[in-house]
C-alpha cells in the first residue's frame, strides 16, 4: 500500500502520453479483481478440475462476465465455448511386455521394470520392435545436432539419454527436451524411450499413470506424435541390459555425455527386441475453452487478432485427503488470479472510448494442469483463422502477495513484444527482469508456448523478485504451490492484481494498436523454427 501513491504520481505524470489509459489508482479495479477471484476460488467450485462440474460452473461464470463486459461470443457455433474432446486412457489389466536379450526372454513388470504409457490413439497395441540408441536424440540444425545421422530408425524404438548437452540457453534446452519424441517420429521410429537418472526423468512411474489428452475427430492427439506407438520408461537395471552385446555400455555413453559436452555421444543399433501387448481403457469427456472477442475498429487490421488468455482449470479435489483435512485445491493464485486479471483487462479494453485497431480475443483455457491441453487444442483448432493470430499475452499464476515493482517476461526477448513490455512497464514504474529460475523452464511449461509453437510471438508475465518478491516466491513455491493452501486465506494484495491487469492491458493494447503486428526478431531461434516465412524486425532496433 505504501507503494501505490508513487505509482499514482507516476501515472499522472505520464497522463499526457496515455490520455485514454485507465490508471490503477481506481480502487474499483482492485475490487473487481477481488470479486472474480473470490468466486472462482470458492470451495463450491471444488478446485475447477478439467471436465468437472466445478470447472463448468467457472466456465459459465466467465462467459457471463464476457457478456456483461460487452464481448462477442467467439467459440464454436456462435457460442462462448469451444468444447475440447478429452480422453483419459488407463490400463484395466497390466500390459504384457517381454524383452528378448541374447536369445533369452525376460518378462517386464509394468511400473517396476518398465512403464509403458497408456495410449489415447490406439486402443490395442501389439508390437515387436528393436531399439536404436540415438545419443541425446536431437535433430536441430541451428545448434549443430544431428543424432539420427546414419541411423536407421524405421520400425525401431529410439533410446535417448535424457537432457541436452550443457551450455544451451535454458529456453532452447527446454524446447529440445519437449520435442524429442517428435524428432524420433520424424526419423521413422515407432517408439521412444528416454533414459535419465531419477527425478523428473523417472518415466517408469510417470508413464504407468493414466494419461489425459485431447483427441480430435481426425484421431490426432496432443501428446503422441503421429507414428509413435509406444512411449516407454525403463528401470536402471533394464536400461543397462538394453546395451548388452552393443559396441558400448550405457555407463560408457553416459560418462561421455557428462564429460564432453556438445554434441553428445553418437548412436548405434542395440540387440534386444521388445514385444508389447497392451489394451488401453478409454473414458471420453469434454471441457470448454471460453472465448470472447472485442472486434477491432480498423477496417483492415480488425481481421488480425491479439489474444489475452489465462487458464481457468486447477487440480480439483485431493483424492487421498484424511478426514478433516482441507481437500480442495482452490487455485486462488494458480490461476483464479490470472483469469480475474484477464477479465479486468477486458473491462479496461471495453471502457475505452476508442476500440483497439486489431480485434482482441479473450480465452479462459481448460486442461492446463493436465499438460497445457486446452491451449494446445485451441492453438491447433482455432476459432479464427490461424494466421490471423498475431500476438498473445498469457496470464498465469501472478503472485499477488506483494506490491511488485518488476516482472519477468517469458518469451519477450524473442520478438518485438520485448520492447512493448518494457515500454508498458516503464509507463507504470515497473521494470523487466531476467528469468530468475531458468531451471524451471517456464517458457515451455506454460500455455503461451503452445502458440509460440505455431509461430505466434507470445509473452507470459510473472511478478518479479524485486521489492521482497524473491523470498515470497521461494516460500510460496515450496509451501503453497499446487497445495490446498493456495486458497482465499492468503493475504492477497488486490491492488497488485489491479496493476497486473493494467500492465497486461497496456501490453495487449499496444499489440492491438501498433502500426506493425508483433514480429519475431531477425535470427531468433524460435521465430526461425516456428515461423520461418513470417515478417521480421531488426534485432537491434527492437531492444
Ligand atoms: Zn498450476
Amino acid at each position: 500500500m505504501r507503494f501505490l501513491p508513487a505509482i499514482a504520481l507516476l501515472l499522472s505524470a505520464t497522463a499526457s502520453l496515455h490520455a485514454a489509459t485507465p490508471t490503477s489508482a481506481d480502487p474499483a479495479s482492485a475490487q473487481r479483481v477481488r470479486a472474480d477471484v473470490e468466486f472462482l476460488a470458492s470451495d463450491n467450485l471444488e478446485g475447477r478440475d478439467t471436465g468437472s462440474k466445478g470447472y463448468q460452473i467457472a466456465a459459465d461464470y466467465v462467459a457471463s462476465q464476457f457478456r456483461a463486459i460487452g464481448l462477442e461470443p467467439a467459440g464454436e457455433e456462435g457460442g462462448w465455448f469451444q468444447n475440447v474432446p478429452f480422453r483419459r486412457a488407463s490400463f484395466e489389466t497390466p500390459p504384457r511386455m517381454t524383452l528378448n536379450i541374447g536369445g533369452k526372454t525376460v518378462a517386464l513388470e509394468q511400473a517396476k521394470d518398465a512403464g509403458i504409457r497408456p495410449s489415447v490413439t490406439a486402443k490395442s497395441r501389439n508390437l515387436t520392435a528393436g531399439f536404436v540408441f540415438v545419443g541425446y536424440g536431437l535433430k536441430d540444425a541451428r545448434n549443430g545436432f544431428d543424432d539420427y545421422r546414419g541411423l536407421n530408425l524405421k520400425g525401431k524404438i529410439a533410446v535417448a539419454l535424457a537432457g541436452t548437452p550443457k551450455g544451451l540457453p535454458s529456453e532452447i534446452e527446454a524446447h529440445l527436451n519437449a520435442s524429442k519424441d517428435r524428432m524420433a517420429a520424424e526419423a521413422g521410429a515407432v517408439g521412444f524411450v528416454e533414459i535419465g537418472e531419477g527425478g523428473r526423468y523417472n518415466s517408469v512411474r510417470r508413464y504407468s499413470r493414466p494419461l489425459i489428452d485431447w483427441v480430435d475427430t481426425d484421431g490426432r492427439a496432443g501428446s503422441t506424435p503421429a507414428g509413435i506407438v509406444v512411449q516407454l520408461g525403463l528401470s536402471k537395471e533394464i536400461a543397462e541390459r538394453l546395451f548388452e552385446g552393443a559396441p558400448r555400455s550405457l555407463a560408457s555413453v553416459q560418462a561421455e555425455a557428462k564429460r564432453d559436452g556438445k554434441p553428445g555421444p553418437r548412436g548405434f543399433a542395440l540387440r534386444p527386441v521388445l514385444t508389447v501387448q497392451a489394451e488401453s481403457k478409454w473414458e471420453d469427456f469434454t471441457s470448454p475453452e471460453v472465448v470472447g472477442m472485442l472486434k477491432g475498429s480498423d477496417p483492415a487490421l480488425a481481421a488480425e487478432h491479439v489474444v489475452l488468455m489465462g487458464h481457468l482449470d486447477h487440480l480439483g479435489i485431493k483424492p487421498d485427503a484424511k478426514p478433516g483435512e482441507d481437500a480442495i485445491y482452490n487455485g486462488a493464485l494458480d490461476n483464479a488470479a490470472g483469469v480475474a486479471t484477464m477479465l479486468e483487462a477486458a473491462r479496461l479494453f471495453a471502457a475505452q472510448p476508442v476500440r483497439p485497431k486489431r480485434s482482441v480475443l479473450f480465452i479462459a483455457n481448460t486442461g492446463e494442469e493436465r499438460g497445457l491441453l486446452g491451449a494446445d487444442y485451441y492453438a491447433s483448432h482455432p476459432t479464427v483463422p490461424a494466421r490471423s493470430i498475431v500476438g498473445l499475452v498469457d496470464l498465469d499464476m501472478p503472485l499477488l502477495l506483494y506490491p511488485f515493482t518488476d516482472v519477468t517476461a517469458f518469451g519477450a526477448d524473442h520478438s518485438t513484444v520485448g520492447a512493448i513490455v518494457a515500454q508498458a512497464g516503464a509507463s507504470m514504474g515497473i521494470s523487466v527482469s531476467p528469468d530468475p529460475m531458468p531451471e524451471e523452464a517456464i517458457f515451455t511449461r506454460s500455455d503461451h508456448y503452445q502458440f509460440v509453437r505455431r509461430g505466434v510471438p507470445a509473452v507470459l508475465l510473472m511478478t518479479g523478485h524485486a521489492n521482497g518478491g524473491k523470498d515470497i516466491w521461494n516460500s510460496w513455491l515450496s509451501k503453497i504451490y499446487h497445495s490446498p493452501q493456495d486458497d482465499l486465506t492468503q493475504r492477497i494484495d488486490w491492488d497488485a492484481g489491479a496493476r497486473y491487469a493494467l500492465l497486461n492491458y497496456r501490453i495487449a493494447r499496444e499489440m492491438a494498436d501498433g502500426p506493425a503486428r508483433p514480429m519475431w526478431l531477425q535470427g531468433d531461434y524460435f521465430g526461425d523454427l516456428f515461423d520461418p516465412k513470417g515478417p521480421r524486425a531488426p534485432a537491434k532496433a527492437a531492444r
